[in-house]
């Protein structure tokens, strides 16, 4: 879904956060990237420009420098990508609940229903799907299919033609549900027939929610067809299907808010479970990669943390690298917040975060804990000089008992110390002697790949 934007904009983000200095030709690249990704992605090329020129002007901003001004743009970008994503709009359910879904043929309303049904259904709600699609002979039988694979009860009639009839038809059945979910006829174009049974069989039916099926590969098509179906119709919230066979979910999305019809939820495959609830924030930190501004302000901090790296390199020049040392790495790891974020943060990682159970995620905070605690019942000399521990095993044992923490962790601790130290030592910028903020991050990254989960 969107992978090339995505893409872009992780990359882009990164270029911020590492930049030392953010001058004009990378400034102008970012931009470049930024607009080709926005473009790709088929938001509109004004609001797209919009979007760049509000970037440029605050980089330019001389009044605002270093830390502050990367803060300033980040914060900008994510503002500005949010407000054309749109606003989040939540369904709050009744007592009884009636969703009437409409839109043209084959735009993926027949399969929202089910997909709607089973998210609800899952959520522990008593729910049924009507069948009122008359015009196109196998419309029902395909709803009643659906619902059947998923034990969600269907009523339908083949034989009847006036959807108002069928509606009339099931509604004792219908009393024991409290959301039904209304799959309606479409056409090959909102023409007034379509309009008019709908009208129709919404003042009959008085839905909780009208809401226009629209599938993403129209793009910025869906604007002018939301407009003309919220004219028409009261149309409450829109689904956005087929997101994960485009690349032009961008435009759907950004026309939907800007004809502010807010769209619910989004359709992400052919599967009754690829159905996943719409907010901008949410779907703009998945597209980014990382959880939300907050991470992404710490990611510079953790980046441009320009006195931590001037002391941590000076150590390892001198070829040092103590438990003190790797307890300021846990430090700073802890900081950060939890240790999800942390996967996050690291370049490359994000993708390994999906993997990790949480339980497993805690396990490793704990663990974080666990080290901490060990390393204060350490003398200076044993934390100065870890290898003495593992000559004199009875410290371990006086560690253990001194900080309550097993000597199973204590080893493991010296372990990842010991493995760390190998890799600085390895690292062949040690030759070189200097060492930049790229091989620092090079180490944050490697550091990262060698913990273990
Ligand atoms: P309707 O005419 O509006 O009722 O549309 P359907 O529900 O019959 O869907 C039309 C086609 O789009 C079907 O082949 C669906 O499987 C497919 N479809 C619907 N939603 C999605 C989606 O989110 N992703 C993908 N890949 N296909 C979808
Ligand atoms: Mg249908």
């Amino acid at each position: 879904m969107l992978e090339k934007l995505s893409a872009v904009l992780k990359k882009t983000t990164d270029k911020i956060a590492n930049a030392i200095f953010l001058d004009k030709n990378l400034l102008d690249s970012i931009i470049k990237d930024l607009q080709r990704a926005l473009i790709e992605a088929d938001v509109n090329v004004p609001l797209v420009l919009e979007l760049t020129q509000k970037i440029k002007k605050a980089a330019l901003d001389e009044r605002i420098k270093g830390l502050e001004k990367k803060e300033h743009i980040i914060k900008l970008l994510h503002d500005e990508l949010i407000s054309i994503l749109g606003q989040k709009r939540e369904i709050k359910l009744e007592k009884k609940n009636i969703f009437m879904l409409v839109g043209l043929f084959g735009f993926g309303k027949t399969t929202s229903a089910i997909k709607i049904a089973s998210y609800y259904s899952k959520r522990g709600h008593k729910v049924c799907a009507v069948g009122l699609d008359v015009h196109r002979p196998a419309a029902a039988e395909q709803l009643k299919q659906l619902g059947d694979k998923l034990n969600i009860p269907v009523f339908i009639n083949s034989e009847e033609k006036n959807p108002k009839k069928i509606w009339k038809e099931f509604q004792p059945e219908l009393k024991e549900y409290d959301l039904i979910l209304v799959d309606t006829a479409g056409r090959d174009a909102l023409d007034d027939g379509l309009i008019k049974e709908i009208k129709d069989l919404n003042s009959l039916i008085k839905p909780n929610e009208i809401l226009l099926v629209m599938p993403a590969d129209i793009g910025q098509a869906a604007k002018t067809q939301a407009q003309k179906f919220k004219e028409a119709l009261n149309i409450t919230g829109v689904i956005i299907t087929r997101m994960d066979s485009t690349a032009k979910g961008g435009g759907a999305l950004t026309a939907c808010a800007e004809v502010k019809a807010p769209v619910i939820f989004i359709g992400t495959g052919e599967k009754s479970i690829d159905l996943e609830t719409f907010d901008p924030e949410s779907f703009l930190s998945r597209l980014l990669g990382m959880g939300d501004l907050k991470t992404l302000m710490e990611k510079i901090h953790s980046v441009v943390d320009e006195k931590q790296i001037e002391k941590t390199q000076k150590r390892l020049q001198e070829g040092k690298f103590t438990l003190h040392d790797l307890e300021t790495q846990l430090d700073s790891m802890e900081s950060l917040g939890s240790m999800d974020k942390i996967l996050s943060l690291i370049p490359g990682l994000g993708k390994v975060k999906e993997k990790i159970p949480e339980a497993q995620l805690e396990t490793q905070q704990e663990k974080i804990k666990h080290w901490k605690h060990a390393i204060k019942s350490m003398t200076e000399e044993e934390i100065e000089n870890p290898e003495i521990l593992e000559k004199q095993t009875s410290r371990i044992q006086r560690i253990s008992k001194g900080s309550g923490i097993p000597t199973s962790s204590i080893r493991a601790l010296l372990k990842q110390y010991k493995m760390l130290k190998e890799m600085i030592k390895s690292q062949s910028f040690l030759q070189e002697g200097s060492l930049g903020q790229k091989t620092m991050m090079k180490l944050a990254k490697k550091f990262g790949k060698k913990m273990k989960f």
